[in-house]
């Protein structure tokens, strides 16, 4: 079958059966171009929340539709690849942070959206790269806060805000390659550029970094943003490498230059057109939180999605 075939085949579905793609600007540039809506974790769990749809197909990893089942319990969510983890999620587990939170009663957990709903059980704010800033200024001053699963997001929350958390030592195999060395290299390069990374990189809580005047901390939402608005023709874009697919589709004109060729998650890659109209024909793979468990992890998202 050709691709437009199978992307009439996707449309013919998805108006048989009432059914959302909801797609991670880190899926492939074909999956992007047929999702309903394009986003970065914090914009897909609002947008998993406000849908009439009673099918949600999500293009992205396995946390990630766990959180759109824990938000909207009375659709059907499916992943199309049904092996779509992520080395960040499984950092952390349920025990670990039952096991703080005994030797912490009054400490506080905050966890990255990037976690099983497991870990969202036990947590008590959830954030985002968006929100993250927000959510920890918001906490009480006199609370002990154990920040996870990312230690680079952390250290860059904590060097911001000034307060100090607990980190778990996580982190994004995708990331952390993304060093300061490696990003003063590329300044260096492209002497017009502005770099724009996005926190989970090892160089986030660089002063090297944080002080330079054409380096830019953002979520994946925040760099799109910042391309669009900025009167500026030439990025670095320091994050996974398929954001640039939606960059270059907002902005024909300017020029992104990837930090390193390398920066892919194989995860995301998973979902393809293919598997997406099975997953529509099929209705596979189900994801499903448990309602015990949802019921424990739907405060900490709903916090999140109030303090925005
Ligand atoms: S890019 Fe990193 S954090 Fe995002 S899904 Fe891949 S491994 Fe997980």
């Amino acid at each position: 079958m050709t691709t437009t075939e199978i992307i009439d085949k996707i449309k013919q579905l998805k108006a048989e059966k009432n059914a959302i793609i909801l797609a991670h600007y880190y899926t492939r540039p074909e999956v992007q171009d047929i999702a309903d809506y394009l986003g970065d974790s914090l914009g897909l769990s609002r947008m998993a929340g406000n849908t009439d749809a009673d099918l949600i197909v999500f293009c992205g990893v396995h946390f990630m539709a766990e959180t759109a089942s824990i938000i909207s319990p009375d659709k059907k969510v499916l992943i199309p690849a049904k092996g779509a983890g992520c080395s960040l999620a499984e950092s952390v587990t349920g025990y670990d942070l039952l096991q703080w939170k005994k030797a912490n009663p009054d400490g506080l957990v905050v966890s990255y959206v990037n976690t099983t709903a497991e870990v969202k059980a036990y947590t008590d704010y959830c954030c985002t790269s968006s929100n993250a800033l927000k959510v920890v200024q918001s906490l009480p001053k006199d609370k002990k806060i154990l920040f996870v699963p990312d230690k680079n997001l952390g250290a860059y929350i904590q060097k911001v805000t000034g307060r100090e958390m607990e980190i778990w030592n996580g982190d994004c195999c995708v990331h952390d390659k993304i060093d300061a060395d490696m990003v003063l290299e590329k300044l260096e390069q492209y002497p017009e550029a502005d770099v724009l990374i996005h926190p989970e990189s090892s160089c986030s809580a660089d002063d090297r970094i944080l002080d330079h005047p054409r380096a830019y901390m953002y979520s994946t939402a925040g760099i799109i943003k910042h391309a669009k608005e900025s009167p500026k023709q030439q990025f670095i874009i320091a994050t996974e490498l398929e954001t640039i697919h939606k960059l270059q589709q907002d902005n024909p004109t300017k020029e992104f230059i990837p930090i390193h060729p390398k920066t892919i998650c194989g995860q995301m890659k998973k979902v393809t057109l293919e598997s997406v109209w099975e997953a529509l024909e099929k209705e596979q793979f189900e994801v499903r939180v448990p309602d015990e468990l949802r019921e424990k992890a739907w405060l900490p998202i709903q916090r999140m999605l109030e303090i925005g």
